[in-house]
């Protein structure tokens, strides 16, 4: 894995997009069925918007009909970690890019085959490159 990826709120707020800095610095979450990447089904790998490591790949998405882009497994274990998430009176669990801290989404454990799990990110919290994964 790559370095931990340290910046400042300011440097951060530099460099994402107001959207961006919400979700990943803020723990916002994008409203269902806003973001771009929800419906994509191109292959390639999905990484950090803010900081560019690889989360997910194209090929453990599917479609929860949740609104946001799911994935039954990261691409790797090390890449993202979980934490728990007792906000707004729920018991979810967090899922934040291990290099940079950037909250992506929370996972939840009704996922398909073969994981059972399901990684619910949100889309301004990823960016999508093309490949032939
Ligand atoms: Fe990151």
């Amino acid at each position: 894995m790559s370095d931990k990826v340290e910046k400042s709120e300011a440097e951060w707020r530099a460099e994402l997009t107001p959207e961006q800095f919400e979700i990943l610095r803020r723990k916002g979450t994008e409203p269902a069925f806003s973001g771009e990447l929800n419906t994509k089904k191109d292959a390639g790998v999905y990484r950090c918007a803010g900081c560019g490591a690889e989360l997910f790949s194209s090929d453990t998405k599917f479609d929860s009909g949740t609104g946001w882009p799911s994935f039954y497994a990261p691409a790797d274990p090390e890449a993202v970690r979980s934490e728990d998430d007792r906000s707004f009176l729920m018991h979810r669990t967090e899922v934040l890019c291990s290099s940079c801290e950037g909250h992506l989404g929370h996972v939840f454990e009704d996922g398909p085959n073969p994981t059972g799990m399901r990684y619910c990110i949100n889309s301004a919290a990823l960016k999508f490159e093309p490949g032939d994964e």
